[in-house]
């Protein structure tokens, strides 16, 4: 599990990495809302843990930033008691989650194992749509229009994060961390391949659906509507 841990306060924001880490979770950490998004963004993290006080940009706009741009991810919002009156306004921003500080670690870590779990129901249970297209979670297969195709491990995964991160550009880097892992020694170079194997099996699908290449960037599907 990799969680995005966006906290100005550096000394909390190490608590939280050690807390994290020692619970097994590979960690990034951000200490303004601007680095906090970007890095949310990048499709990579199973939860955020976001302050709400936080230079340079607050935790509410990245909140709704991220919202906005398409991204579902677990958000966990981390506020100071004399911010109550903020939950309401984040709960509006689509947070999944508040917890006071100062917090106990074991309530914090249950907090943050329950939010991941709660992923695949973001996700839409069995299947996912993305215009003609399902992505079938049982079987591993893809189907458009009554034809269908089976997919390799690696080939599913690299669908999902296409078709949950619609509105957004996969990029390379992301795509690696994200089904390679971070101690992999795969490159670029595998992510090529498994599109193109991915782009193969759209059109003997023969489906309206795109893998399309964004030059020095990465990726995103279109054929949607
Ligand atoms: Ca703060």
């Amino acid at each position: 599990m990799r969680v995005l841990v966006v906290e100005d306060e550096v000394r909390l924001a190490g608590t939280l990495r050690d807390l994290l880490e020692m619970d097994g979770c590979a960690v990034d950490v951000c200490h303004d809302g601007e680095a906090g998004l970007d890095n949310a963004l990048s499709g990579i993290h199973d939860v955020v843990l976001l302050d709400v006080m936080l230079p340079r940009m607050d935790g509410l706009t990245v909140l709704r930033r991220l919202r906005e741009s398409g991204s579902a991810v677990p958000v966990l919002m981390l506020t100071a008691r004399s911010e109550l009156s903020d939950r309401v306004a984040g709960l509006d921003g689509g947070a999944d989650y508040y917890l006071t500080k100062p917090f106990e670690p074991k309530e914090l870590l249950a907090c943050v194992r329950a939010l991941a779990r709660r992923q695949p129901e973001l996700r839409g249970g069995d299947a996912l749509s993305f215009g003609d297209l399902r992505l079938e979670k049982n079987s591993f297969s893809l189907v458009c229009d009554g034809r269908s195709v089976r997919l390799s491990r690696k080939e599913f995964d690299m669908m999902e994060l296409l078709m949950l991160n619609r509105r957004q550009i996969l990029t390379k880097e992301s795509l690696l961390l994200k089904i390679w892992g971070y101690e992999s020694d795969a490159e670029d170079n595998n992510v090529e391949v498994y599109i193109s194997f991915l782009r193969k099996k759209l059109n003997h699908l023969r489906s309206r659906v795109k893998i399309k290449t964004i030059r020095m960037v990465g990726y995103c599907l279109e054929g949607g509507d």
